[in-house]
This record gives structure tokens, C-alpha cells and sequence, in this order.
């Protein structure tokens, strides 16, 4: 999992700029979600083979004095939940204000590292005034031109010297993220499981402030539930909240197996249900959507069919994603939902024996040949499983660039009408090296 570096400040301190400075090539924005005042961004990269997440948190600019205080610690105190650690920008040009003396008694709160990052020192001519910034009591103040892009190899440097290169332990039970909107029914589902599985081992304290796991067994089973529900929905900056909300999801969908995500039935599925779908997808889990509250329907063949063939269409190519309508108030289809994630998970690790790839791939290709792209003949010559959790599949062809996209959806359709890969997406890599030369 990778960690989460917050950006705070008050507004005009350079946090947007600084955020693309940082993006650099090597991070692409995840998810962007346009704000009322202005947008704000989450962004994944890595710097020396470490990887980390990225989130501007700026953005909110009030009308009035009063409402300005409350957003700024609102802001802060969300910025402090969420972040492994926590960037505080300041501005070299105005020295420190009354805001960002509000903001730092809130990050001193926190016992996170905050590294304090003076912004306009442009051509280093304000050096000598990062020295005031270290009345703000957290640390030695680092300089910076995010214009200019002065001294940002060294503030990564210093950010992410405590973060870990190597990957997580193998963990043999299941980890299953239930995700979503707010009020589809998430937390009333993971009481649902836990109320009627007696058996549960014991709420393992969240590695993440507000997302609780919890493992318990089911038919000989370890599953580990990751609950993203339990948010406070009172707070005044709503919009916020549906940003962090993005943010957690996002983490407990990197630290599971399986994604369900779920839909409210009376709303059909959202836009942001179909981001939510790819985004899991892009990392290569399980997934399975599932349609909550379906009580409220009423139920003819025709509704059914239509809501069906509805969300089919949403989905487009993303088909694989198994559709389960489900209702935990009247506690309709929520083991087979369990059941089901079990199943996926085990396509997920599916391992075709190379051979049998061959054996049955070659000559289906051999029928239908990739199409003749430049007036090259593209051959395939040899089909190897390069890695599982998701399945990956490498081609090894003269012309690895040539093969269109619609090759690979055929290809794609190919592999899955052989084996069950529902709720699995599925990687393929074609490449040119010849594989006999490793064996
Ligand atoms: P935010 O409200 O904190 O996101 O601030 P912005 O990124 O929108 O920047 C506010 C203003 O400060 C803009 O006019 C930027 O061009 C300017 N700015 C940002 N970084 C620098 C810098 O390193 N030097 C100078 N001189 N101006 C900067
Ligand atoms: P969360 O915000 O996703 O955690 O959603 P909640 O679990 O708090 O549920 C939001 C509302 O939807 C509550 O009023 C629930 O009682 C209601 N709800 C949850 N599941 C169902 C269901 O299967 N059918 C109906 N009719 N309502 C449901």
C-alpha cells in the first residue's frame, strides 16, 4: 500500500502548483473531482522506487471571515486523518498569517510528521526568510520555488525517506473492501455479515484511522472485511467529505482482493459507480457489483430484465463484472454475495499451465489470424501466463506494436469463454523477445 502525503495551506500559498510541479512524468492523476471554487486532485507516483499517493486538499475559499476558520480546520483535521504525512505550505512572500498560525496549532495536534515547506523562494533570493517559519514550532522549514521548481528533488527526498520500498506480506485470507456512495447500504451490509456470523475473530484495529477491518470466519473461510462506511456526514464542508471519501476508498481498494462495490437500486448505477468499477479494474481486482436495496423494486420479469440489460450496457466492456441485486434489509442473496467473492478470488488466481495455453490458443489463432497491419503479416508464435492475482498473459509475436486493440478483446473473449474469469480483469503484454532463449 502506498503512503499518502497531504498537501494544507490557506488559499494563494502555491498548493495547486505545487501539486503538478510534483506530478512530474511519473505520476498520473487518479481521480480528479471538480469543486465548487475550483478542483482538487489525488494522484499516484512513486520517487526512488517508492510509491506514494498525493492529494491536494486545498480549495475551499469562504465568503466570510468566520466560515473561512471553520474550513481551515476542518481541511487540516481531514488532511490529518487520512495522511501518512502531511506537507504544510507556507508563503516565503507574506510570512506567517493568522491562518496558517490556526492550521499549524491544528497539525501539531495530529503527531504526524508534517514537514513545513516555505513556497516562492524563487531564484533563492527569499532564502533568508524561511528562518521566521520556524516559530510555527514543527521542524526545520524546507525552501522551495514551485514555479521554478527550485530544491523539489530534495523536499521528496525528505518526504519520503521513511516510506518502504519492499512489498507487503503475503496474507492468505481474503480481504474484501466494500465500497460506494454514501447511503447505498454499506455499513448496514457489514453489520449484516457480522450479525450473523457468531464467529467472529476479532476487529483488527484498521492500519488506516477510519477504515476498521474486521476478520471472521466464514465456512472455513478467513475473510477480512474492509469497511469504508462510518463516515460523519454532519460535517459542514460536504464537499470534502465526498473528497476524502474518494480517498479512502481508494485505499481500502488497494489493500483488498476483492472490490464490491455497491449500488442503491432506486438510483441505478452512477457515473461514479462506473468510475469506482474501473479504478478497481486499473488495479487489478476482483469485482463484483453489487445492487443493494432491491426490496424497493417492484419485481415484474420486465423491470428485472430492463434494470439488467441497463447496466450491461453501463458496464460496455467491462461485461466480466459479475451483477448480483441484493437486499440486505430483507437479507436477500447476502451469502451467495460472500460465496461469490470467494469464487472470484479464486479466478483471480487461476494459473494456466503453458501448454494447455498453447494447445488451445495457437489454434485458434492459427484460424483467425491477427489482420495484416502495414502490409506486415503479424505472427504469434508462443502464449505464456507471466503472473496471477490478476491473471496476466504474455504474446510473443514479430510485431508486439501492430496488434489492435480489437485483436486483444478477441484474444480477451478467447481466454475467458475457456475459463471462468468472472469478476477477474485480465492482462495482456506482447512482446518480441523470442521465450525459447529462457528455457
Ligand atoms: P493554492 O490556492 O494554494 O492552490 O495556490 P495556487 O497554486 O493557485 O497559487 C497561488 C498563486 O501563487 C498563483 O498566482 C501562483 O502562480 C503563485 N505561485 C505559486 N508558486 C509560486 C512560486 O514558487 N513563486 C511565485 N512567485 N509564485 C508562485
Ligand atoms: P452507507 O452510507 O453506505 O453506510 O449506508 P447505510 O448502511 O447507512 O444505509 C443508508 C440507508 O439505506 C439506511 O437508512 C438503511 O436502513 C437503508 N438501507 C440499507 N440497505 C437497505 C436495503 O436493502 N433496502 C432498503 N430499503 N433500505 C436499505
Amino acid at each position: 500500500m502506498s503512503q499518502v502525503i497531504a498537501i494544507v495551506g490557506r488559499p494563494n500559498v502555491g498548493k495547486s502548483t505545487l501539486f503538478n510541479r510534483l506530478l512530474g512524468r511519473r505520476m498520473a492523476i487518479v481521480h480528479d473531482m471538480p469543486g465548487v471554487t475550483r478542483d482538487r486532485h489525488i494522484a499516484t507516483g512513486e520517487w526512488a522506487g517508492k510509491p506514494f499517493t498525493l492529494i491536494d486538499t486545498g480549495g475551499f475559499v469562504p465568503d466570510s471571515r468566520d466560515e473561512m476558520e471553520v474550513a481551515i480546520r476542518e481541511q487540516s483535521e481531514l488532511a490529518v486523518r487520512q495522511a501518512d504525512v502531511l506537507l504544510f505550505l507556507v508563503d516565503a512572500q507574506t510570512g506567517i498569517t493568522r491562518h496558517d498560525e490556526l492550521i499549524a496549532t491544528e497539525l501539531r495536534k495530529s503527531r504526524k510528521p508534517v514537514f513545513v515547506v516555505v513556497n516562492k523562494v524563487d531564484d533563492n533570493g527569499r532564502v533568508g526568510d524561511i528562518y521566521e517559519f520556524h516559530k510555527l514550532a514543527l521542524g526545520d522549514p524546507i525552501g522551495i520555488s514551485a514555479v521554478q521548481g527550485l530544491n523539489i528533488g530534495d523536499l521528496l527526498d525528505r518526504l519520503t525517506a521513511s516510506f518502504a520500498t519492499g512489498l507487503v506480506p503475503e496474507d492468505p485470507r481474503l480481504k474484501i473492501a466494500i465500497v460506494g456512495r454514501p447511503n447505498v447500504g454499506k455499513s448496514s451490509m457489514v453489520n449484516a455479515f457480522l450479525g450473523e456470523n457468531r464467529q467472529i475473530v476479532s476487529p483488527v484495529a484498521g492500519t488506516t484511522r477510519d477504515s476498521v477491518d474486521t476478520e471472521f470466519k466464514y465456512f472455513g473461510h478467513d475473510l477480512i472485511l474492509i469497511d469504508t462506511a462510518g463516515l460523519r456526514k454532519k460535517s459542514r464542508v460536504r464537499e470534502s467529505i465526498e473528497f476524502f471519501s474518494t480517498v479512502r476508498t481508494q485505499r481500502a481498494m488497494e489493500r483488498s482482493d476483492v472490490v464490491i462495490v455497491l449500488a442503491d437500486a432506486g438510483e441505478g448505477i452512477t457515473d461514479q459507480d462506473l468510475r469506482v468499477v474501473s479504478e478497481a479494474i486499473r488495479l487489478g481486482k476482483g469485482i463484483i457489483l453489487a445492487v443493494n436495496k432491491w426490496d424497493l423494486i417492484e419485481k415484474t420479469h420486465k423491470t428485472y430484465r430492463e434494470m439488467e440489460a441497463d447496466i450491461l450496457a453501463r458496464l460496455g466492456t467491462n461485461r466480466f463484472v459479475p451483477v448480483m441485486f441484493v437486499s440486505v434489509h430483507e437479507k436477500q442473496r447476502l451469502l451467495k454475495l460472500l460465496d461469490l467473492a470467494i469464487q472470484v478470488q479464486e479466478n483471480r488466481r487461476l494459473k494456466i499451465s503453458t501448454s494447455k495455453l498453447n494447445e488451445f490458443l495457437l489454434p485458434v489463432i492459427q484460424k483467425t489470424p491477427p489482420p495484416a497491419t502495414m502490409g506486415k503479416q503479424i505472427k504469434i508464435k508462443y502464449i505464456t501466463q507471466m503472473g496471477t492475482e490478476p491473471p496476466v498473459f504474455g504474446f510473443f509475436t514479430n510485431f508486439p506494436k501492430l496488434i489492435d486493440d480489437a485483436y486483444r478483446r478477441f484474444l480477451e473473449r478467447q481466454i475467458r469463454s475457456n475459463y471462468d474469469l468472472s469478476g477477474v480483469p485480465v492482462r495482456m503484454v506482447f512482446k518480441s523477445k523470442n521465450p525459447d532463449a529462457d528455457q
